[in-house]
């Protein structure tokens, strides 16, 4: 098969098929392993308040430690994992993990901090128990449901049928709050923002990048944070690198920002640190007196 594969070998650098099957076959292999011996660990990245900087969020991000290729972003191996049927599981420990952690600081701070973790789309489809078993992490750690963001992104809203829907209603009766992420790509159609009731719009860091220079996105970002206000949402602005896009995203009226120019996502040791300087610093801010007494 290399032979006949080989005629079209122009460039030594881009991997032929059989490669790439190769490859693809050893990761899967090798995703089958991670989760039973530890190579998954999470980092959080803080969620800024851009009206008083504060920090009441972080967003749980999935990292894969592997045994010889090092970091492996989760860009690459979650479309596998989904393909492969391990979704699931790891989504799983991604909960609990997270629940896990930060479940003294949403304990200490009902009704303000909260965690956001990502989901898949094939987690939630029919006959799985996803939903039941985030509700029960929640429970177990006893945390309000409040203290939860679950993530979407539009492409999950393509096959939305009634049960999903049913599924996604449970889980917001009960508390747990909704983030339509990266939006603006993908599938975008403005039907989907209209399928479940989302607290949280985020706005995809496309049009965050180059805020400062190009009037078309600077237009969008006034549009999408007005928009998602007139539906009840608060917006969450992704991307955010350097202090004129969160600037102007503060004067647009944006709620949170998130992004390198505040905090690159990290350990739960390094963000609890972060979090805590952060809001004391705020606190100061808003009432020097408190520095004085
Ligand atoms: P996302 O949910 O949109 O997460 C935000 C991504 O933007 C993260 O990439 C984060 O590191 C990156 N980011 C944050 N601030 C900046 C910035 O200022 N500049 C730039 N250039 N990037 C920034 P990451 O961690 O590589 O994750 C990529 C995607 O993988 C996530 O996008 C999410 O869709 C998916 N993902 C991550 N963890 C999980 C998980 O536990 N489960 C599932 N299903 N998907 C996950
Ligand atoms: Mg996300
Ligand atoms: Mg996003
Ligand atoms: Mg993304």
């Amino acid at each position: 098969a290399a032979k006949s594969l080989g005629g079209n070998r122009h460039c030594h650098f881009l991997p032929t098929m059989e490669e790439r099957i190769v490859a693809r076959r050893r990761m899967v292999n090798d995703l089958h392993a991670a989760l039973s011996s530890d190579q998954f660990f999470l980092n959080y990245q803080p969620i800024v308040n851009l009206k008083d900087g504060t920090v009441s969020k972080v967003e749980a991000l999935l990292r894969w430690k592997h045994p010889e290729q090092g970091l492996i972003s989760p860009a690459h191996f979650i479309p596998l994992a989904e393909d492969i049927g391990v979704i699931g599981p790891i989504s799983n420990w991604v909960a609990r993990e997270a629940i896990s952690r930060f479940a003294p600081r949403c304990r200490a701070e009902p009704q303000q901090f909260e965690v956001a973790i990502n989901v898949s789309p094939v987690q939630f489809r029919r006959g799985t128990r996803a939903i039941g078993t985030l509700l029960e992490t929640i429970e177990e750690f006893g945390i309000p449901y409040s203290s939860i963001v679950v993530e979407l992104t539009e492409g999950m809203l393509l096959n939305l049928d009634d049960t999903m829907k049913k599924k996604f209603a449970m889980l917001q009766e009960k508390g747990v709050k909704l983030a339509l992420d990266d939006f603006g790509t993908g599938y975008s159609s403005l039907s989907y923002i209209t399928k479940l009731r989302f607290d949280y719009l985020k706005i995809d860091r496309l049009f965050v990048h180059e805020l400062g220079t190009d009037p078309t996105r600077l237009a969008l970002c006034e549009t999408m944070v007005w928009m998602a206000h007139k539906l009840g949402m608060k917006v969450v602005a992704e991307g955010i690198e350097n202090e004129v896009q969160s600037r102007i995203l503060t004067d647009l009226g944006a709620d949170f920002g998130q992004g390198f120019l505040f905090a690159r996502p990290m350990s739960f040791d390094d963000a609890s640190q972060h979090i805590d300087a952060t809001n004391k610093k705020a606190e100061c801010r808003a009432s020097p007196i408190a520095l004085a007494g």
